[in-house]
Formats: C-alpha cells, structure tokens, sequence
C-alpha cells in the first residue's frame, strides 16, 4: 500500500486508515421493521493511504478500478464521471456543513472486498474517508453522528435508501464480536463470537441483485400494510411490526390476507431468532446458531419470498456438506451472498466443494471469502502529519 502510494505521488504517505466490510450473520429485513440485527465486521477492508496537502485539493487514485479524480475542497459537487468519487466528496460535503475544518490530500483507495457484492464495501468507503479527515484534521465525531453522516451520504448524495446498520456496525466494530443492535433506539451490545474452531464462509452467489430496489420497497410497503392491519384488528398503535408477538400475529391471521401474514410473520419470528441467536453467541453453541441460521432462511425463502433460485441452491447444497453448522443468504436477497458458519478444519474443503458443485448446479461462477470477526474503522498508520 505504502509502495503503490509512494509510485503514484513520489513520496511515502503519513497516513493510512482501514475500514472493514460486514456481513449480517442473522436478522434480515427486520431493521426497517424496527427490530434486531446482528452483523459483524469482516477481514475484508477498504485502505485509503494519504498524504495532507497545503491547499484544498484531494488527489485520489481509485487503485481496484484505475481511475482518478481531483476534488475542489470549496466546490463539493456531484460527479457524474467518477461515480465512485461521489463517496468521498459526499463525506466531505457532510463534514463543511457540519463546519469541522477540512484537508486537502493526495490518496490511494483500495480494498479486499469486492464491490457491489452486498458487503457494504460502500459504507466501508465512506468511514474509511471519515476516519481519513478526522484524523488530518485533529477532530473526533461521535460513533452515532459518524454512522448517521455515513447514511446521509448513501441516501441524500448517492441516492440509495439504506438503513444505518452498515455505518454503524463499521465504525464501531470490534475483534471478536458481533454487534447485536436494536433498530428502534440504536441501542447495541458487543456479542464474544466465541463458537469454537469455527470459521464463517462468506460466499457470493455471483448473481447481482438487478429486481433487489424494486422488491425491497415492495417489502417495505407490504409490512407497512401489516402494521396497519394488525393495529386495526388489535386496537393498537404500533409504530412498527416489532412491537407485536406471534401470538397475536394468529389472532390477526384469519383478517388478513395470506401475503400480508406470511410478510409479518417473518419479520416477527426472525426478531425473535436474533434475540435467540445473541444468546447462542455467548454460549458458543454453533449448532444452536447453525440450525437459526437455517431456519431464517427458510423464512426468507418461503414467508417473505427474497431468495431466489442461486441462493436457495448454494444454502441447500451447504447444508449438505459435512463441517456446516448452518447456511443463509445475507444482505437484501435476490443475488448477493450466502453466510455459512463452518468447522475450522473443514473449511478448505467445504468451501471448494460448494464453489464446484453450485456451478455445475446453476451455471454460475460463485467467490469465496474466510472471514473472522474484525475491528471497526481505524488508523493503521500515523506518522508526523504535516
Ligand atoms: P456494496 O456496498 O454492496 O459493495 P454498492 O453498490 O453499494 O455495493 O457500492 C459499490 C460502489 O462503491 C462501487 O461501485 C464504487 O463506486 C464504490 N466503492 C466501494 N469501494 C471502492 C473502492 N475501494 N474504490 C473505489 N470505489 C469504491
Ligand atoms: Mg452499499
């Protein structure tokens, strides 16, 4: 990094932060549902390695996608030629209206995620970017301000309605641990992932999720529909589908439509597996959290219909390889990834036989990550800072 820094601008640099990708290892499509999720931070990371400048001008160098971009610190525009430079600048817009003092910098971006998968190497790109200016310029943002900028940058300057978990889980990750994190409050526990000898997989489905935008703001509307439904029949006021049981979710069900019941009936039994699986966390019983992971799965994949024939057929040829505890789709569905939690010694193995036989199943060429827990955003490298 320091030798591809020192290629591009002549000199070595004084600064190199990382910020890691995330996988959610259960509790999906219920943070809009006011409910719980439980990511954690992966190995896999964006680098961005810097140099402060004496004027208001990044320099960036793009290395994975061998682009370049000059940005102008006092005219923080849209730019529709780099795209992937909108992430750094929306960061930077965000931080001059909020007034913190900003740094021109020559930079090189690069990472060992890959883009576009459902990782979040996005979010990884904006706090990367936030920890790079934080750092140049001798200010601290708190860790809920940091995920909340992240998400205006996402929704307001890149136009994509995300929710905060991705931020967030990337600032404040820690080794070890997954986050176990409230989607109503914000409010978050560090959860020892202590399985024993046990590695998560972390395989793309190679399958882009074309449908995904349409679909989610489908789900969206449909648990809305839920809501009102069973406020009505139960004479409640719930501000989301968290605040119900299943147990009244089948008092609701002979007044509500089939769809709409299976819609609420995920999100409420997956808020319930979350709450579950935290605890299993603790304990380190991995066929305890393999058979939730399962069973979310199946949730998806019948209740609330986001799965789809790539990812059903990579969890259900995991779920026959010897070593694995339990698979599921990760992230929005429709394409994206699958996370298996797998014994140690037979993750090699596992790994090569589900990457063979998942292509000969479906035609298409799946990519695998090994992944242990990692530490959130942070500073790799600080030398004098000029
Ligand atoms: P995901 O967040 O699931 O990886 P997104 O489509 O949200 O997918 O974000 C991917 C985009 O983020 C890329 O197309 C690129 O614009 C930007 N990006 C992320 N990481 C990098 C990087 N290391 N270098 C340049 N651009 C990046
Ligand atoms: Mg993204």
């Amino acid at each position: 990094m320091a030798a591809d820094f020192e290629a591009a601008f002549g000199k070595p640099p004084e600064l190199i932060v990382r910020a890691p990708g995330r996988v959610n290892l259960i509790g999906e499509h219920t943070d809009y549902n006011g409910g719980f999720v439980l990511p954690m931070a992966i190995s896999q990371a964006t680098f961005i390695a810097a140099r402060p400048r004496l004027d208001r001008r990044l320099h960036v160098s793009a290395v994975l996608l061998q682009r370049w971009a000059t940005v102008d610190l006092d005219r923080l525009e849209h730019n529709s030629e780099e795209p992937w430079a909108n992430y750094l600048i929306g960061v930077a817009r965000e931080l001059e209206i909020a007034g913190h003092p900003l740094r021109g910098a020559d930079m090189i971006v690069t990472s060992s995620l890959p883009l576009g998968a459902g990782l979040s190497s996005s979010a990884s790109l904006e706090m990367a970017v936030l920890k790079l200016f934080e750092t140049m310029g001798g200010f601290e943002l708190d860790d809920d301000e940091a995920a909340q900028l992240g998400r205006r940058v996402e929704n307001d300057f890149i136009g994509v309605s995300t929710g905060i978990m991705d931020q967030l889980i990337i600032r404040v990750a820690r080794e070890g641990h997954a986050l176990f994190l409230d989607c109503q409050d914000l409010s978050r526990e560090h959860v020892p992932l202590s399985f024993p000898r046990t590695a998560f997989v972390i395989m793309d489905t190679g399958v882009k999720r074309e449908v995904a935008a349409s679909k989610y703001n489908e789900r969206v509307a449909q648990c809305r529909q839920a809501l009102q439904d069973m406020n009505a029949i139960l004479g409640r006021t719930a501000q989301t589908l968290r605040a119900f049981t299943a147990k009244e979710l089948e008092v609701c069900r002979p007044s509500m439509s089939d769809l709409i019941y299976r819609r609420a009936r995920h999100v409420i039994t997956e808020n319930a597996r979350t709450q579950t699986a935290s605890g299993m966390m603790k304990s380190g019983d991995a066929t305890a959290m393999g058979m939730l992971m399962n069973a979310s799965h199946e949730s998806l994949a019948t209740d609330y219909e986001v799965t789809g024939p790539s990812l059903d057929a990579m969890v259900r040829i995991a779920h026959t390889l010897e070593g694995c505890f339990g698979a599921r789709m990760t992230g929005g569905g429709f394409g994206g990834c699958v996370v298996s939690l797998v014994e140690a010694a037979k993750v090699a193995a596992f790994s090569n036989t589900l990457l063979e036989r998942y292509a000969s199943e479906t035609g298409n060429i799946g990519d695998a990550l090994i992944s242990t827990p990692s530490a959130g955003a942070g500073v790799v490298l600080k030398g004098a800072i000029s």
